[in-house]
């Protein structure tokens, strides 16, 4: 008897410090190409592999917040807020798949993020709740597999199928996806208010006014 599975779920981590355009276009668009009932933006607490960021869970919380208000298919998710101590995605794919039992689950990375992926905490065990959807990004290569870890080309090879199999079962699919390529990254744009610059047009206009509100980045 074939399972009847309800509409698939993107789930987009991050640190968001702070959010961007290069954050939003491609998750809705990938979206549209999945179908996804919507996406869940989820802030990491404290991002495992990188430095802490400049801003408190909560700012960062807000600016997503506010930069999503106008997408209905867009869901801030605070549940690495409240968990608190590193931001493990396993963990927060356990605790997804405990919500949405009949929901496959969509992760949704840029490529910087793939490449690196055997690096995170138990990555093995991500596609026993996820799909991965990796989406391309401007300064990465998006037909460079040769270049990634042995280890994560062969996961790719393992698990990469056709579009529909991410409807069709709960996790275990890699699809590598194009779509509109930003070359954003919060990086430049702390830089950018570092050195008091305009960061206008690289962010919605409400995000903006909550980073002049809070003085953050100066
Ligand atoms: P930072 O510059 O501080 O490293 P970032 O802009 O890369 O930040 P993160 O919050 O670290 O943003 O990234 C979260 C996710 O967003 C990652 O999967 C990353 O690949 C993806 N991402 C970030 N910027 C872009 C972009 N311009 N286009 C597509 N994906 C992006």
């Amino acid at each position: 008897m074939s399972l009847k599975l309800k509409a698939p779920i993107g789930i987009y981590g991050g640190t968001f410090d702070p959010v961007h355009y290069g954050h939003l276009r491609p998750n809705l668009e990938l979206c549209e190409i999945f179908a996804l009932d919507h996406v869940r933006f989820i802030p990491a607490f404290q991002p495992p592999h990188r430095d802490e960021p400049q801003t408190s869970a909560e700012q960062r919380c807000e600016m997503v917040a506010q930069a999503i208000q106008v997408e209905p298919r867009f869901v801030l998710d605070d549940r690495e807020i409240k968990r608190g101590g590193p931001s493990y995605t396993v963990e927060t794919l356990k605790s997804l798949r405990q919500d949405y039992p009949d929901n496959p689950l969509c992760l949704l990375m840029g490529m910087d993020a793939f490449s690196g992926i055997d690096r995170w905490y138990h990555w093995q065990e991500l596609l026993n709740y996820a799909h991965i959807i990796v989406s391309q990004r401007p300064e990465t290569d998006f037909h460079a597999s040769e270049q990634w870890p042995t280890a994560i080309q062969t996961l790719y090879q393992e698990h990469k199928r056709a579009r529909q199999t991410i409807s069709d079962s709960l996790c275990g699919t890699i699809r590598l996806e194009a779509v509109t390529q930003l070359s954003i990254s919060a990086t430049d744009i702390r830089n950018r208010l570092k050195n008091k610059q305009s960061i206008r047009f690289l962010m919605p206009e409400p995000v903006i006014n909550l980073i002049k509100y809070y003085n953050l980045y100066t």
